[in-house]
């Protein structure tokens, strides 16, 4: 082997060294890449337990989160306070205040991977029919509906005032219970899920509704309540007059005693 030969060799090394080098870093790269987008994907469960609520045992729609910490679908959320006010379904626990909190992008993950799902799809035309179902699409003062009133239970109540927003469309609405003391009017947010169609949960069967008798009774007690805040008031009233005349008298005295 000449010197030109010998040094052709180690030229030819040397490329080797180097296209196996550029391969293996090419191959480092590819592989970290590939462990940092699958890191990035969410964790889904092999058996999709924790996707699937309790009540309708079905994928969530329109996932919420209660305050004690548990989770279903807004709607069986809905259904269930309907027959048991104000009680989580899962631990019973009364909920009080914004009690509800939905997830947006568990909904979005859920959609995607249930994309090819029949069962889904039915389950989601028939949210969005009951949507509809629910929604109030014109207002006028003194028309009737339904309204949820703020211990969850279903009434029957008229609107009695209109407030427009932007574009002259009714913002709020401010509403009266039929049948109830006007201490109760109130002014809901039209796109509230609080309003519905009349008849549409009030003429329900399974859904909680005062009784006559029972509203009698609470309108009995609040009367007595307020006559009772009434007599309280008088009493105060005749105490100070009372109390200032016993003042005066006693000045009175004072006077007449250095006249003395
Ligand atoms: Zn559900
Ligand atoms: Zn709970």
């Amino acid at each position: 082997m000449n010197a030109i030969d010998e040094l052709r060799k180690t030229k030819f090394t040397e490329k080797l060294e180097q296209f196996i080098l550029k391969k293996r870093r090419a191959q480092t790269n590819l592989d970290e890449y590939q462990t940092r987008k699958q890191k990035q994907q969410p964790y889904v469960p092999e058996d999709n337990t924790d996707q699937i609520c309790s009540l309708c045992k079905c994928f969530y729609v329109n996932y919420v989160t209660t305050t004690c910490q548990h989770n279903c679908c807004q709607k069986c959320l809905f259904d269930h306070l309907l027959k048991c006010r104000k009680k989580c379904p899962v631990c019973s626990r009364e909920l009080k205040g914004d009690f509800a909190f939905p997830c947006l992008s568990i909904d979005y993950w859920i959609g995607i991977a249930q994309k090819n799902n029949k069962d889904y799809e039915v389950k989601l035309q028939e949210i969005e029919l009951w949507k509809e179902r629910g929604r109030v699409k014109e207002f006028t003062v003194g028309m009737r509906l339904d309204i949820l009133d703020t211990v969850f239970v279903w009434c029957q109540g008229e609107v009695k005032d209109i407030r427009y927003g932007k574009n002259d469309q009714p913002k709020q609405v401010f509403i009266h219970y039929l049948g109830w003391d006007k201490v109760y009017d109130e002014i809901i947010d039209v796109d509230s899920f609080r309003l519905a169609p009349l008849g549409t949960n009030t003429q329900q069967k399974n859904v909680i509704q005062y009784k006559q008798s029972n509203v009698e009774t609470i309108q009995r007690s609040l009367n007595i309540n307020q006559n009772a805040n009434s007599n309280a008031r008088e009493t105060n009233h005749r105490s100070l007059i009372m109390a200032l005349a016993s003042q005066f008298l006693s000045l009175r005295n004072d006077l007449f005693n250095n006249q003395n």
